[in-house]
């Protein structure tokens, strides 16, 4: 609980939004009034799921709408990252990151917009894809966000820096990013923010807190050796050894 008051307290502040501004009618509306854009989005990444590294028309999407928003817009980080920045005026610098991705798996819903068409690995073999692991809708908040924050400058201050990151599926992509030059092109934030939705959440909650969440990965190397002593049993004679 301390914890995520902390973050919470720590989110509000660097921010700089006005205190009222999540509780403001006026947000919501807007929100609100973007659902239909958002939607469509939302659907269009579902029906196109991109296995890792190969996101390419994700970020395309991605990069294009940052740009219109006013975002100084980098791409191609680690093949397929999109980095995107807002300034606005003197505050802390706050990255938010979306992960692209899909599962190699293949989807077996009705869903209307449900994906049917094999796409390619990063070997290009083709291979079936589902956003099984809510990544479509990840993309989708970072542009709604992003369209909330570029049109709301006037209640906060600061810079925003956006990440649309490929391969987290394959525990690559944020280091492939940092290491292409991530922080050559953007600012080194004060705070790191990556959302993931959660099945066991309630609809319409957040639960938020500090450190590592969900499924914090890590590699394991190991060998072990393996004696296989083979002992003819006893009461069964024939048992060829
Ligand atoms: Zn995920």
């Amino acid at each position: 609980m301390i914890k995520k008051m902390t973050l919470t307290a720590l989110a509000s502040s660097v921010f700089l939004f006005s205190p009222t501004l999540f509780a403001d009618s006026e947000l919501k509306q807007s929100v609100y009034e973007d659902n239909g854009r958002l939607i469509e989005l939302f659907e269009h990444f579902h029906a196109n799921p991109e296995i890792g590294f190969m996101e390419f028309e994700s970020a395309k999407i991605i990069a294009n709408e940052l740009k219109q928003l006013g975002f100084e817009v980098h791409e191609g980080i680690a093949r397929t990252g999109v980095a995107a920045v807002l300034k606005n005026g003197e505050g802390p610098t706050v990255m938010f990151r979306a992960d692209m991705d899909a599962l190699p798996v293949k989807e077996e819903t009705n869903l209307p917009y449900k994906s049917t068409n094999p796409t390619k690995d990063r070997f290009g073999n083709p291979i079936y894809a589902m956003h099984a692991c809510g990544h479509d809708a990840h993309m989708t908040w970072l542009l709604g966000m992003a369209k909330q924050l570029a049109e709301a400058k006037e209640k906060w201050s600061g810079t925003v820096v956006l990440i649309a990151q490929p391969a987290e599926e394959l525990i690559m992509g944020a280091t492939a990013m940092a290491k292409d030059g991530l922080f050559n092109k953007v600012p080194v934030p004060d705070i790191l923010i990556a959302g993931h939705v959660h099945p066991l959440l309630p609809e319409g909650s957040v639960s938020i807190s500090d450190g590592r969440r969900m499924a914090g990965t890590d590699r394991l190397t190991y060998s072990f050796k393996v004696s296989v002593v083979m002992v003819q049993h006893l009461m069964s004679p024939k048992i060829p050894l």
